[in-house]
């Protein structure tokens, strides 16, 4: 095994001026073990209870404050497992699984994500979004009334982003790439609950890395934007709303002095008390520096390397004062479909799919088709990556879908073809292979969905005797 990175020796000596004798020791000692390996089971598409019994890696539960929540106790290398191209579940350090677990979004409500990319949150948002239900994440997601806005400042990170949502199943999404300050400006104060997890300087982040690069300066241009990102909250979080403040930086300029300064300047935020979570610590209100008198800020949340079965990481949960009075965001103006992409979308959708979705739903962006989410909400003139579910494209005479629509169906959905995750014809498929029908059930020719044990994974075209290959190229394995 290769040796583990050790932490840069200025942080040290700054954590041993921080911390008491034993607990230094104790953190310190923590380098000397590797990186905790998280895995998050996809509660849109199975039980964790079922997944513990489908999948072949040994797994670990984390507790009950997050039964989707495991560790992988072998090198079974899950992100190489077709579960892992049908989204079942998500990679992602235990620690970054606290936030939505203390966020604790409730069906129904307006989310937002401020900073999302890649999108381990925003899944895990999008998940906790929907009361736990049967069938496909489409179907479920049909009768839910919950918005995730998914943000992401960087145009390449907001991509990565909205294709991690996609694997996920997520439908009812609004991905946008924009500044915390014109979101703020687009929606106001209407999210039932923020999610700020601050672009930080990743000291939590020190035994996954090659190489770090770490200086008290990092520190200090880290705090100054965490203060400016923060500062967008007030225009964001509805009154009676919650906000969630997170890093996974250990340092208090970048923590309790962020979240210190911002509740002295605002009256109408304060600190609440989080959900119990197995071997978090308090914040330590000690180390906010000048910002006024946060005594609250015991109730924030730190998570160590050396108590927690994670990297790290801190957490502050607010709550604004008020009440909702608002009649809420304005509706989105859709554009409807023309007739004859209706008649292209009828056509695929009677030969194809045994789900029927709402055509008064139903978006056009040029040739693009969307499902939009029940709550459309006005996006004025920001840019958007994505906004719910991308169905497909309607061609000159024939209908297209899109990867996304099959990565949120399973086989009762759609005309389907269902192999184990060991069928060599998977492998095949993943690999961007065309298949011969003798492989096939005696279906007619056309669009059929290719699942692992039912759970979508892309699209094939049968014609001419052959499964025709549709899975992205950009997926395929080499
Ligand atoms: N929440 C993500 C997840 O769970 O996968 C991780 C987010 S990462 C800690 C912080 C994000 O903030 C990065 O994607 C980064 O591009 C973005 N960011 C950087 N500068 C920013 C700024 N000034 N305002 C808002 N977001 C910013």
């Amino acid at each position: 095994m290769k040796p583990l990175t050790q932490p840069p020796p200025d942080f040290l000596a700054k954590m041993r001026s921080l911390l008491a004798a034993d607990e230094y020791d104790a953190f310190v000692a923590a380098y000397d073990r590797p990186p905790v390996a998280g895995l998050r089971v996809n509660t849109l598409k199975i039980a964790p209870e079922e997944f513990t019994t489908l999948a072949p890696f040994s797994l670990a539960p984390l507790g009950d404050w997050e039964p989707a929540a495991f560790t992988v106790a072998d090198d079974s290398r899950p992100g190489r497992h077709p579960y892992h191209d049908a989204g079942l579940y998500y990679l992602q350090d235990p620690s970054a699984m606290t936030a939505a677990v203390t966020l604790a979004p409730a069906p129904g409500e307006l989310v937002l994500d401020l900073a999302a990319a890649p999108g381990g949150k925003a899944s895990h948002l999008a998940a906790r979004l929907l009361a736990p239900g049967g069938g496909s994440p489409l179907r479920h997601a049909l009768a839910d009334d919950s918005l995730l806005v998914a943000n992401e400042v960087h145009a390449g990170r907001a991509r990565l982003l909205a294709d991690n949502l996609a694997r996920w199943g997520a439908v009812n999404v609004l991905v946008t790439h924009e500044t915390p300050e014109r979101l703020a400006a687009a929606f106001g104060p209407v999210f039932d609950r923020v999610l700020i997890d601050a672009p930080c300087s990743g000291e939590a982040m020190f035994r996954r890395l090659e190489s770090i690069e770490w200086s008290a300066a990092i520190v200090t241009a880290c705090a100054r934007r965490q203060r400016g990102v923060l500062a967008a909250a007030p225009d964001l979080v509805r009154p009676g709303g919650r906000l969630l403040y997170a890093t996974c930086a250990f340092s208090p300029e970048e923590n309790e002095g962020v979240v210190g300064n911002f509740l002295a300047g605002r009256s109408d935020f304060h600190l609440i008390e989080p959900p119990p979570i197995t071997g978090a610590d308090r914040g330590r209100p000690e180390w906010a520096g000048d910002g006024a008198g946060a005594a609250q800020l015991a109730r924030a949340v730190r998570l160590w390397p050396h108590r927690f079965h994670g990297e790290g990481h801190f957490l502050a949960l607010m709550a604004r004062a008020g009440h909702d009075e608002g009649t809420g965001p304005a509706p989105f103006n859709r554009r409807p479909p023309t007739a004859a992409q209706l008649r292209l979308w009828r056509d695929f959708a009677a030969a194809a799919l045994t789900i029927d979705l709402p055509e008064e739903q139903l978006h056009a962006h040029g040739e693009r088709l969307y499902l939009l989410p029940r709550r459309a909400i006005d996006t004025g003139r920001l840019h958007l990556v994505r906004y719910g579910l991308p169905l497909g494209e309607t061609r000159p005479g024939h209908f297209r879908p899109g990867h996304d629509l099959a990565l949120c169906l399973t086989d009762a959905d759609a005309r389907a073809v269902r192999w184990p995750a060991d069928d060599p014809r998977l492998a095949a498929y993943l690999a961007g292979h065309d298949l011969p029908s003798s492989d096939l059930p005696p279906d007619p020719d056309g669009w059929t969905l290719v699942t692992v044990d039912g759970f979508g994974l892309g699209w094939g075209k049968r014609a001419g005797g052959r499964l025709k290959n549709h899975y992205p190229h950009a997926l395929r394995r080499g």
